[in-house]
C-alpha cells in the first residue's frame, strides 16, 4: 500500500473509529472533518443501515450476499452480522482488497474480489462461481452509488436486475441534496481535495436510476425505523443535505 496516498476506505475506517488506517488517511480525514464535522455520523448512519439490512435479510432467509463497494470489512460488516451466509465482497481499490483479504483470513464462505462495479459482468461471473450458481441474492450497494456517474449507475442497476433471480433484494444509500448551498459546495470540495468526488442526487433522480428494480421503501436514513444515529442540525452544516436509503426487490 502506498503510505503517501490517502484512501477512501481507510478514511472511512478512521471516521468509523477503526484502526485500519495510516497517518496519511487520518490527516485527509481531519481535513474533511474541518468543513464536514458530521461526516462520522453519516458514515455511522450508513453502517447502521447495512447492519439493519443484514439482520432483516437473515430473518428473511437470504443466504447469499453480493456486496459492492465494500471498503474495509470491519466495524460490524456483513460477515459478522450474517455468519451463516456466503458472502462476496468487492471493491475497485486494490489496496483495500489486499488488506481486507488478510483481515478475513481463512473463511471459505467469504471472498473479496477486486472489481469495478461499472464493469459488472466480471463481478457477476465471480458471484456465479462463489455462490455455486445461486442467483437469488441480497445485494449491498451502500455508500457507493454517489461515486458512480448516472449512465453507469443506470446500466449497473439494469444488469444486476437482469442477472438476479426473483426474490433477490438490494439495499442502496445515496447522498442527496435538494439544492446545493455554499456549505454543501465546500463539503464536496473538501472530499475532492482528499481525492474523492461525490455525486449528490435528488430522490426523483435516484428513483429513475434504480429502475427496473421495484422500490419497497425509500427514506432519509435518519428517519429510517430501527436506525439510532441522528445528525444534529448543528452538526449538519448544510441542513438540506442528507443520506437516502432505498430497499429494492426483483419481484418477477
Ligand atoms: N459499503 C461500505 C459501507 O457502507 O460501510 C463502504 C463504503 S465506502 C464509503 C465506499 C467504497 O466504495 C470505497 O471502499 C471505494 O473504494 C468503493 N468504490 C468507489 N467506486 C467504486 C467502483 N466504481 N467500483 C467498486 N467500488 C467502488
Amino acid at each position: 500500500m502506498d503510505p503517501m496516498k490517502p484512501n477512501i476506505s481507510r478514511i472511512y475506517d478512521y471516521v468509523l473509529g477503526g484502526e485500519h488506517n495510516l497517518e496519511v488517511d487520518r490527516s485527509a480525514a481531519e481535513h474533511i472533518l474541518k468543513v464536514f464535522p458530521a461526516y462520522p455520523l453519516w458514515a455511522r448512519l450508513n453502517r447502521e443501515f447495512l447492519q439493519l439490512m443484514a439482520r432483516q435479510w437473515a430473518a428473511e432467509g437470504q443466504t447469499h450476499v453480493l456486496d459492492i463497494g465494500s471498503g474495509m470489512p470491519t466495524q460490524g460488516h456483513f460477515h459478522s452480522v450474517m455468519p451463516n451466509a456466503r458472502i462476496l465482497y468487492s471493491d475497485n481499490d486494490p489496496v483495500t482488497v489486499e488488506y481486507a483479504r488478510t483481515l478475513i483470513g481463512d473463511n471459505l464462505a467469504v471472498a473479496y474480489l477486486e472489481a469495478d462495479v461499472r464493469q459488472p459482468e466480471a463481478l457477476l461471473r465471480a458471484a456465479e462461481q462463489h455462490f455455486h450458481g445461486e442467483r437469488k441474492v441480497a445485494i449491498g450497494f451502500i455508500g457507493v452509488a454517489y461515486f458512480i456517474d448516472d449512465a453507469s449507475l443506470a446500466r449497473v442497476m439494469r444488469t444486476l436486475h437482469g442477472w438476479a433471480a426473483p426474490g433477490s433484494v438490494l439495499a442502496l444509500s445515496q447522498t442527496f441534496s435538494g439544492e446545493m448551498t455554499e456549505t454543501g459546495r465546500q463539503q464536496m470540495e473538501s472530499f475532492k481535495r482528499g481525492g474523492v468526488e461525490l455525486l449528490p442526487r435528488s430522490e426523483a433522480e435516484l428513483r429513475r436510476l434504480v429502475a427496473p428494480w421495484e422500490i419497497l421503501e425509500i427514506a432519509s436514513l435518519e428517519d429510517w425505523p430501527g436506525i439510532a444515529t441522528r445528525v444534529q442540525a448543528s452538526d449538519r452544516g448544510d441542513a438540506k443535505a442528507g443520506m437516502l436509503g432505498v430497499r429494492l426487490v426483483r419481484s418477477s
